[in-house]
């Protein structure tokens, strides 16, 4: 079977059947008592294009989805390390872009590799601490479903052409993370990612889309797109942040728009 057949998610599970990855069902690896791991590479050609991205905006997006992950687990960034393979034909200024690019997000770069390669890829792992990881794997029939912002944003930037900037929830997740019953970012569309949650806590998740805030320039259909990074949370309480849903017995994603029920498309790599 080819990846395009099994899909991102797919090849996962198969992975996990057989023992060769665990503990995948958080955004990034805990280690020890409190140190939180996480990796994500950037490749030109599948996940930007430099028409649409700068070198410097290319740095802090790399950085930026990284320790998205780290807020979904709740840690204090500490360390990031990058690696970064480029053309050899590339400008020295360009790669100091990116870098400050990178400095952009505030955590120190403390290592990492260069290599040349046909094509830009940077990879970039973050390190940080956290004293509680909620997982996905504890949402409770009568939790909530909280978002830390605004959605659509980077559907719609890219169906202008363009990346919209990843926001940091860095306090929003430590915050989140103290109570949450489920803490994820949304990297891979609402319903996807809300997926998670329901198939790792045996729960339905049941979406109204009237409730779920809009990025300006947004429409319902970018939901599907992914990569806002904002965090989705099951909670008991929804204090101040919007609620969009709530959890269930039973199993799924549900969405409705006006009561009604609706279709909403979702990302998965090597499928699109
Ligand atoms: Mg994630």
């Amino acid at each position: 079977m080819q990846l395009s057949a099994s899909g991102e998610l797919g090849l996962l599970r198969e992975l996990e059947s057989r023992g060769l990855i665990v503990g995948v069902e958080h955004d990034a690896a805990q280690i020890g008592p409190d140190l939180v791991v996480t990796q994500d590479a950037l490749v030109e050609g599948v996940h930007f294009r430099f028409d649409w991205i700068s070198w410097r905006e290319l740095g802090f997006r790399a950085a930026a989805v990284n320790l998205s992950d780290l807020a979904a687990s709740g840690a204090t960034p500490e360390a990031l390390l990058v690696t970064l393979a480029a053309p050899a034909s590339s400008l020295t200024a360009d790669v100091i872009a990116l870098y400050e690019g990178i400095g952009e997000a505030g955590v120190p770069v403390v290592g990492g590799d260069t290599t040349s390669a046909a094509e830009v890829v940077i990879s970039v792992t973050a390190l940080g601490r956290s004293d509680r990881v909620p997982g996905r794997a504890g949402a409770q029939p009568g939790d909530v479903l909280v978002v830390t912002g605004q959605l659509g944003a980077a559907g719609a930037a890219f169906r202008a052409g363009a990346y919209a900037r990843p926001p940091l929830r860095i306090d929003e997740g430590r915050a989140l993370a103290r109570h949450a019953h489920a803490l994820l970012d949304i990297s891979d569309g609402l319903v996807v990612d809300a997926g998670h949650i329901a198939r790792r806590s045996g729960v339905r998740v049941e979406i109204e889309l009237d409730g779920v805030p809009l990025a300006p320039g947004a429409t319902i259909d970018d939901l599907g797109f992914g990569e806002d990074f904002e965090l989705l949370a099951a909670v008991a309480e929804p204090a101040d942040l919007p609620a969009i849903g709530r959890v269930v017995a039973g199993e799924g994603v549900v969405i409705r728009r006006g009561g009604e029920l609706y279709e909403l498309a979702g990302w998965e790599h090597f499928r699109r």
